[in-house]
């Protein structure tokens, strides 16, 4: 009786029980101790982090092993994102992914290379049947690596639900090491009724957090009235790792009356991108922090959001005292609070909320027609999440389409007029998104007669722009004539100033030959190992396109001992 009693008291409150989860079926997909880079939930740019980042010490090619038996039942090979995943469908109707691999092993890497040669592709998505990738609990099925959009050598690992949703890992027993308290980076305040008002002001405010004995905060009274909000900067440690991960749950009450919860089981990617209103978007893009608003606007679905009361707002009533809490927890269940002292009071002299007025005022559940100079500006309906003013202008061959601190949902359509360039020069051009340092980056652009469309999804400075100037080539580990017996790989380095590579193709003697893209080391490499020529001499042909259609081509012949 007291062992039960104990294990009940050590389950706590993240318990597994709770969501009926084995906690045994799935397995450390690598045979290291498990440190994390980054951990579910956490806030990314544009989505919630869907799994778990693990650390492969700075290396790659670590052996990556079946997390539970069941059969790939997904590969694919993208430049971008994930660059080489896997995935695998398990009996109980769950799915691992495998993400950023370096390589796939045995029938698995033959069985991608096959069909990379068949579809001529490096970029290649396979659905193999059930019968022709099985797999068991802690087979070798890759290596991990740092394709596709990674900052750095580690294993994505992901469990999905048979809806496809990402859930926490940590919820089947996978468990990390984690004894560090959340931090609480900052707390804030939010007006949102129209009279409302925190210490004499309609503006956000931040609330000074006075730290206690015990570790955990409480702010400075706080004077509001009416319909209010507040948010939370937070983010946790955990052991053996530097790098800031995501908390677990977020909870408040008023008067200890439950008023909202937040907690990272799982979401679904439909959803993902409504990171955007949840978190304070225009805060994020200026001061580099995340606030989590533990409330609920208009246009918000996630599910992510677990209980709510008034949508998690408060009403502060002149003249009544209040007492507001804010409770984080990481998946380990250690907690920091945050105590708020609220005095209602309506104040006749504040600060009123300061609105920009522009010509352009946006109903976000209107579709809108916009036309600036040689620019037009269509933002479909349910694109931004607020009916906003947003401040647009054309200034010659430049569009200034507000500024990145409203958050899209959807892609607008940007249409810019060349009429006035010549035939010729029309061929040339794109819409370029322009950086702080007016660099201007390719954005997907379309042209129709006389027209360039670009979409987008992120406000800022657009401009037309030419490129006539073809990729580069650059072989790095072999020239005209030489003799290259010893090679494992062929090396070339693309390259491209404007527009970007948009396709490339390489042949050995007329026939086409596998190149990976590293877009990262603006690398294109052939491994010697897929044997297409066993021939001695060798004509290498390489054809690089950007994304205007400047195309550059390369040519070399090589010599090899037939073996
Ligand atoms: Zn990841």
């Amino acid at each position: 009786m007291k062992m039960l009693l104990l294990s009940f008291l050590l389950c706590g409150t993240v318990c597994m029980a709770q969501h009926n989860l084995a906690t045994d079926y799935f397995s450390n997909p690598l045979d290291i101790n498990l440190i994390l880079s980054g951990n579910f939930g956490e806030l990314r740019s544009n989505h919630f982090h869907s799994g778990l980042d693990i650390k492969t010490n700075q290396r790659e090619g670590l052996p990556v092993y079946a997390s539970a038996d069941g059969y790939v039942s997904r590969i694919n090979v993208g430049t971008f994102g994930y660059g080489k995943a896997l995935y695998i469908l398990h009996p109980n109707g769950y799915t691992t992914v495998y993400a950023h691999l370096q390589k796939y092993a045995g029938k698995i890497q033959d069985y991608v290379k096959e069909n990379q040669y068949k579809r001529e592709s490096y970029e290649i998505e396979l659905f193999p049947s059930a019968d022709l990738l099985p797999v068991k609990k802690g087979d070798l099925i890759a290596y991990s690596g740092n394709t596709g959009g990674s900052g750095g050598p580690h294993l994505h690992f992901e469990i999905r639900d048979n809806a496809q949703r990402p859930m926490n890992p940590m919820l089947f027993g996978i468990n990390i090491h984690d004894t560090r308290v959340p931090i609480v980076k900052g707390v804030f305040a939010y007006p949102i009724g129209d009279d409302a008002q925190v210490n004499h002001s309609q503006e956000m405010t931040k609330l000074r957090l006075i730290q206690q004995k015990d570790g955990n905060y409480k702010t400075e009274d706080l004077t509001a009235f009416g319909k209010i909000g507040f948010g939370i900067a937070t983010y946790d440690f955990l052991d053996g790792a530097s790098n800031k991960n995501g908390i677990y749950s977020v909870e408040t009450t008023l008067n200890n009356t439950e008023k909202f919860e937040v907690r990272f089981d799982k979401f679904s990617f439909d959803e993902t991108r409504y990171l955007n209103r949840y978190t304070d978007y225009a805060y994020s893009q200026t001061n580099r922090s995340d606030i989590q608003k533990l409330f609920r606007e208009s246009n918000n679905p996630l599910s992510i959001i677990t209980k709510e009361d008034d949508n998690g707002y408060v009403y502060i009533a002149d003249s009544l005292d209040y007492s507001y809490q804010i409770v984080v927890k990481d998946f380990m269940g250690n907690t920091r609070s945050v105590i708020i002292p609220i005095k209602g009071q309506k104040s006749e002299d504040f600060v009123p909320r300061t609105v920009t007025p522009t010509e352009d005022f946006i109903y976000a559940d209107h579709a809108t027609s916009l036309s600036k100079g040689k620019f037009s500006v269509y933002i479909p309906a349910n694109s931004l999440y607020d009916n906003v003013y947003l401040n647009i202008k054309a200034e010659g061959d430049t569009l200034k389409l507000h500024e990145d601190v409203i958050p899209l949902h959807r892609n607008i359509s940007i249409t810019a007029d060349i009429s006035n360039y010549s035939e010729e020069d029309r061929k040339k051009l794109f819409l370029g998104r322009l950086n702080y340092r007016r660099k201007p980056y390719y954005t997907a652009t379309e042209k129709q007669g006389d027209k360039l469309v670009a979409k987008t999804r992120t406000f800022g400075d657009y401009a037309i722009v030419a490129d006539y100037t073809p990729p580069e080539i650059k072989p790095l580990n072999f020239s005209e004539g030489k003799w290259i017996s010893n090679q494992s790989e062929l090396r070339i380095r693309i390259t491209d100033d404007l527009s970007g590579i948009s396709s490339y193709r390489a042949t050995i003697n007329g026939k086409f030959i596998l190149m990976e893209y590293e877009y990262k080391k603006n690398l294109l490499t052939y491994d010697f190992s897929d044997a297409v020529s066993d021939d001695t001499e060798n004509n290498f042909k390489l054809i690089v396109i950007d994304n205007v259609g400047n195309s550059a081509t390369f040519e070399a012949k090589f010599f090899r001992k037939n073996t």
